[in-house]
């Protein structure tokens, strides 16, 4: 157990110290130091790649448990599928690397995405038109409300749009196995998002080879500073900063009337029916035509990236206070030009939105 300054182990680069640090390579050991942190009632955090969090400057005064249990298990199922069990700790990306070389479907859209394994049905990660939750069947966790382990289906996981059962509920359960059911079929799913599909050379609804869609999400993401790479600044981020905004379909009206007023009539905002009367917009839209460029900030400090509008950068000498108010300003001016609210992707720690 040791102190550690946070901001080493967040990809924003940002956060305080921990009073204390625990490295946790098994699902007993890491069962028994969240139910001891949990008796003692001292504060614990639960942190992997470090890649979706924004941690106070102050820091985080009790223990930081770093999820590194390893361990998968591939199993065929009676419908051909195949199973494969994994342990929370386990890198995302390598796994669907590893998934793509054996020519297994579901996941291939989701590559380049940091972090772990045990994160992805936290907020339902999703990218290119793939979310976890299409392939996830179960979730092996710990209930920290009355200590003890459970098996959750994917209905019962309650996924929605960057959300989970997980997440609306956020500290009471410790992921510790991920178990997903993938397509031996070594092409892709159809291909959902027109930009991948235009990258492939294929219609949308089309297949490809899972290995071109990786190589193709993957270059798409890189081309976003949106894969973690040390020599490119605009990787030092949480991703998207802010989730897509979902409006009731009358509000999503009144906003595009808002929208047009303010700067044109040929602006029409990006709209994706969601459920019954409602639709997605893009916050990268809203950013952009709220007069927010990409690289606006402190090229010092914090900064939306060059590449993309929806990330926030640390550009070396940033702090987290410095990135909130960036995220407040550009908050504001959406919310002033659109009346629309933004609201943060990432988990706040030691601190509130
Ligand atoms: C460059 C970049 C690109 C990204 N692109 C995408 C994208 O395309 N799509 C997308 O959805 N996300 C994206 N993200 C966000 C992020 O990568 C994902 O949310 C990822 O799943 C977070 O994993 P992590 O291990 O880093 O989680 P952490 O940041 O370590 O933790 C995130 C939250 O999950 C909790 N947590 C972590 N592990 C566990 C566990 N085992 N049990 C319970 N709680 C746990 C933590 O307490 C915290 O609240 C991107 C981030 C970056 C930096």
């Amino acid at each position: 157990m040791s102190a550690a300054a946070l901001s080493e182990l967040t990809t924003l680069r940002l956060g305080g110290p921990a009073a204390r640090l625990v490295t946790i390579d098994d699902d007993e050991a890491l069962v028994d130091a969240v139910r001891t942190a949990d008796d003692a009632d001292e504060p614990l955090l639960l942190l992997a790649g470090g890649s979706n969090v924004v941690v106070a400057d102050a820091g985080f005064d009790g223990t930081v448990a770093r999820v590194a249990t390893r361990g998968a298990q591939t199993i065929r199922m009676a419908d051909g599928r195949v199973r494969l069990n994994v342990a929370a700790g386990e890198d995302w990306d390598a796994f669907v690397a590893a998934c793509v070389a054996d020519g297994l479907a579901g996941v291939e859209a989701l590559s380049g995405i940091p972090g772990s394994v045990g994160a992805t049905p936290i907020q339902n990660v999703g990218a290119y038109g793939q979310e976890v939750a299409d392939v996830l069947i179960n979730v092996r966790a710990l209930d920290r409300s009355t200590g003890e382990l459970h098996d959750l289906d994917a209905e019962a996981c309650l996924f929605d749009y960057r959300s989970s059962v997980f997440k609306r509920d956020p500290g009471r359960w410790v992921v510790l196995n991920v178990s997903l059911a993938l397509e031996p079929a070594g092409v892709s799913e159809p291909i959902r998002y027109a930009e991948l599909a235009a990258r492939l050379g294929i219609d949308v609804g089309a297949r490809a080879p899972v290995g071109e869609v990786r190589d193709a999400v993957l270059a798409l993401r890189r081309g976003k500073g949106m894969v973690l790479d040390p020599a490119d600044p605009d990787t030092v981020s949480a991703g998207s900063f802010f989730t897509n905004p979902i409006l009731r379909a009358r509000d999503f009206d009144a906003f595009a009337q808002r929208a047009a007023e303010h700067i044109g009539t040929d602006a029409r905002p990006p709209a994706w029916p969601v459920e019954p009367r409602a639709v997605k917009t893009s916050a990268a839209w809203l950013i952009e035509r709220a007069g927010f460029r990409r690289g606006y900030g402190n090229p010092a400090g914090i900064a939306i990236s060059s590449k993309h509008t929806l990330a926030l950068t640390n550009r070396g000498g940033g702090t987290t206070a410095e990135l909130v108010a960036l995220a407040r300003e550009i908050a504001a001016g959406v919310h002033h030009a659109f009346g629309v609210a933004l609201v943060p992707e990432p988990v706040f720690v030691g601190h509130s939105w």
